[in-house]
């Protein structure tokens, strides 16, 4: 390939883009990010990244190096009083781990501190390539001489340069510069006008017998959220406008010191202001996600207000739905319908993603609440319905006539289970020595057949072309335990199995050991859903 072509231009160094880059690169796809800033975001926005986003991270190999840089557990709490120093203030844990649903437990990294780590490991793996200060300026796809893709027009430090590429991943943020040359439609509405005011003052013995990840404070000055930073140095306050307010009445310096200070409690407290910014938090939906071989992800397909901490780990999960897809089609083992399936799949995710998320937002800003709405507000500080729980209704999978769990409270409630569409779940196991999860044993490169039972047949005789057989059950070779819970937990009976995408996601059940023809003939079905070659 020349110098300026690759399988995929990635547009956008954020999160997003970053994991793009990474999961491409683990699977030795050419790629080039553009990133028009010269670094990665400075400001701190995201904090929260849930335990099915730390699956996904863990299978990526960068969970361990972020889990250094988050804060410590015991911050895992929401605060609420009349400022921070309110003696009888309350205090929720939120986002509880649950080892028996996920190894993983979700962790708070300041957005600032995450994307710089996130970078460091796209750096570290070839062959993604990383150009900052370069901007997209202009998109056109080509089906001229060179094999059908996209001429890219970047600007950057050298000037102005042709990039082509076959595909293209829009993770450019809310303003997507890919979602306006592709014409896709971003409808939806924005949901409120605020201002972050950061700022730096050493609260840390105030806070230290009250660590929490949010502190609610109301009282006569401010109705607001402080959201950490770091916990301790520097601290972000976030105002949303009340009606008839405007940016303007928050620019004067002594306002923001009067509401800093309010909120802390502390009058005459020692303050240096770091920036003040507006902002707004929308609720929108991208119309499409794929124009022909533009593909949006992250912000660019939905963004949603803060509250609950879900954007940036929906961008996250998008990127680890939409690589693997992209992977098999660039190397011939699938055919471009399987692309389709990534909206099939996530948008509809979108549309609850950001229908759970303005929920949030409108129990945080409600002047009261009934009994009822109440209890349900404080059920939602546990999210597993919606982050583990979450599944699709259609795309590459076979569905089994089954219907899926149901639950009191689908935001928090969590049932895990083997059922096509859902993700796979988790059962602690011992594998190659270790006792770990049974999400572990997922290839990110092939589809991996779970058998109930230590018997292989009739499985073995007909598998698919890239795709790893695990026996699970007293006796099996790979996983010899755990057959009962298993079974339990996936549905199945000896002999039974389901077969898991790359992603995680179950793409077949077959509850029952069939004979040879039954089979073959149920994997055919699969294959077909997931757009696969025969041959691999
Ligand atoms: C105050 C606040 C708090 C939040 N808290 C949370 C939270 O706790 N948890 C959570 O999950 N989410 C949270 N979010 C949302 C989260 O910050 C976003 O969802 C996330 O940043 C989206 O990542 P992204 O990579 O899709 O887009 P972005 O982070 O917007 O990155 C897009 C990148 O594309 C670049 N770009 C744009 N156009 C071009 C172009 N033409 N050429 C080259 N580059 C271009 C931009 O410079 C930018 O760097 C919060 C957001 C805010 C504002």
């Amino acid at each position: 390939m020349a110098e300026d072509e690759f399988d995929v231009l990635i547009v956008g160094g954020g999160p997003a883009g970053l994991c793009s880059s990474i999961a491409l690169s683990r699977r030795g796809v050419r790629s080039l990010l553009v990133e028009k800033h010269a670094g990665t975001a400075p400001l701190p926005k995201a904090l929260h990244l849930s335990s099915r986003t730390m699956e996904v991270l863990h299978g990526w190999e960068v969970d361990d190096m972020l889990r250094p840089l988050a804060l410590p557990l015991g911050d895992h709490a929401l605060f609420a009083g009349s400022s921070l120093a309110d003696p009888d203030h309350v205090r929720h844990p939120i986002w509880p781990d649950n080892p028996d649903v996920s190894r993983q437990r979700s962790v708070l990294i300041s957005q600032e501190i995450l994307e710089p780590a996130l970078l460091a490991a796209a750096e570290k793996i070839r062959p993604g390539e990383l150009r900052f200060s370069t901007r997209l300026t202009d998109l056109r796809e080509d089906d001229g001489p060179w094999e059908p893709g996209v001429v890219a027009r970047v600007e950057g430090p050298d000037g102005t340069r042709t990039v082509r590429a076959k595909w293209v991943i829009g993770a450019d943020g809310a303003d997507s510069t890919v979602r306006r040359v592709a014409g896709i439609d971003f409808p939806g509405k924005d949901v409120h006008r605020s201002v972050n005011i950061l700022f730096r003052a050493d609260l840390r013995t105030l806070v230290s017998d009250r660590r929490s990840a949010f502190y609610h404070v109301h009282n006569d000055i401010v109705h607001t959220l402080l959201a950490v930073v770091d916990n301790e140095w520097f601290w972000r306050l976030h105002v949303v406008l009340g009606d008839g307010e405007t940016y303007a009445d928050y620019a004067d310096e002594r306002r923001q010191l009067e509401l800093v200070r309010a909120a802390v409690g502390v009058p005459g407290l020692e303050v240096e202001l770091h920036s003040c910014y507006p902002w707004t938090g929308s609720a929108r939906v991208a119309s499409r996600y794929r124009s022909g071989r533009l593909l949006l992800a992250g912000d660019a397909a939905h963004v949603n207000p803060p509250s609950g901490g879900l954007g940036m780990n929906a961008g996250i999960q998008d990127v680890h739905n939409l690589v693997w897809k992209l992977v098999a089609v660039v190397r011939g083992q699938a055919d471009e319908g399987l692309l389709d399936t990534y909206e099939q799949e996530r948008r509809p995710t979108a549309v609850r993603t950001v229908a759970e998320a303005v929920r949030n937002h409108e129990y945080e800003e409600a002047p009261a609440l009934t009994e009822r709405d109440r209890r349900r507000k404080h059920a939602r500080r546990r999210q597993d319905g919606l982050v583990l729980g979450h599944h699709y209704t259609e795309g590459a999978f076979v569905p089994d006539g089954s219907a899926a769990p149901e639950v009191a409270e689908p935001y928090s409630d969590f049932v895990p289970v083997g059922r096509p569409g859902h993700r796979a779940p988790h059962l602690w196991v011992t594998w190659q020595g270790r006792r770990t999860s049974l999400l572990d044993v997922f290839a990110e490169d092939r589809c991996t057949l779970l058998v109930a039972g230590p018997r292989s047949d009739p499985w073995a005789d007909v598998l698919p072309p890239a795709t790893q057989l695990i026996t699970v059950g007293i006796g099996a070779a790979a996983v010899p335990e755990q057959e009962a819970e298993f079974r339990e937990i996936y549905g199945l009976s000896p002999g039974g199995a389901v077969l898991v995408r790359p992603d995680g996601i179950v793409a077949l059940r077959m509850r029952h050991r069939p004979d040879t023809t039954g089979a073959r003939a149920s994997l055919a079905d699969a294959v077909e859903a997931m757009h696969l070659s025969e041959t691999g």
